[in-house]
């Protein structure tokens, strides 16, 4: 059967770790929706259909149809993000990328075609998918939604910490402005802006540490 667990919430709250988290334990599939708005981003800047941080939304109407996006599993098992047989999954997780995706996640077009993709996705069996608007949009059916926030400071740090991990830069700074732009953005566009559904259960994880988090998930859901 197709069990749908939605995972939605601001950026860099640690919603992937949590939906990683559950699929592991449940034998579910996670799908990374965030990544494939990156992937749509990434285009756009490897296109040449942004000029000074404006989109060409007329041309990027007509490319849509070429944009195909995959996850493929790597040779440790994890979910890679394609983009037209390439694989992006670093590249879309970069300041440039970061600071485009919103703009482009708030085009109605842009939208409508993530969200047929991350629903024929969700045809398969038991998925746990995370980004902003699954509960409400994509999955508003899904069996269990969760919603995850925590201080802008909070995800910043968490943020920061995890490119400088991978090896990418950035500084405290960027990352936070980054943050709490996006978070506007989302909250703000007109096609389903990231709120929380009326029945998703609300988490603030600011003052939890992983091992709390796991708990909290195991203690709630997981017994
Ligand atoms: O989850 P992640 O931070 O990688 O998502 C990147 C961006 O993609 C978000 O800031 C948001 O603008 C957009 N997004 C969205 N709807 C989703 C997932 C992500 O608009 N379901």
């Amino acid at each position: 059967n197709n069990i749908v667990i939605a995972i939605d919430g601001f950026s860099s709250c640690g919603k992937s770790t949590m939906a990683k988290e559950l699929a592991k334990k449940l034998g579910y599939i996670y799908i990374d929706s965030g990544a494939m708005y990156r992937a749509v981003t990434l285009f756009c800047i490897q296109n040449g259909l942004v000029t000074n941080g404006v989109i060409d939304e007329d041309r990027l109407k007509d490319e849509m149809r070429n944009i195909k996006i995959e996850f493929r599993i790597n040779s440790e098992g994890r979910p890679e993000t394609y983009l037209n047989d390439k694989n992006v999954e670093q590249e879309i997780r970069s300041m440039q990328v970061s600071n485009l995706v919103s703009p482009v996640s708030a085009i109605g077009f842009v939208r409508e075609a993530m969200t047929r993709l991350q629903q024929d996705m969700g045809r398969r069996k038991g998925i746990v998918m995370d980004g902003r608007d699954i509960g409400t949009t994509v999955f508003p059916n899904a069996e269990l939604k969760i919603f995850v926030t925590a201080s802008s400071d909070t995800r910043a740090k968490r943020r920061l910490e995890e490119m400088l991990r991978k090896g990418q830069t950035a500084t405290y700074d960027e990352v936070l402005k980054n943050v709490e732009e996006r978070d506007y953005i989302d909250q703000h566009r007109t096609v389903s802006p990231l709120r929380k559904a009326d029945d998703a259960i609300l988490l603030d994880n600011s003052h939890m540490t992983l091992e709390q988090q796991d708990q909290w998930l195991y203690n709630e859901y997981l017994k």
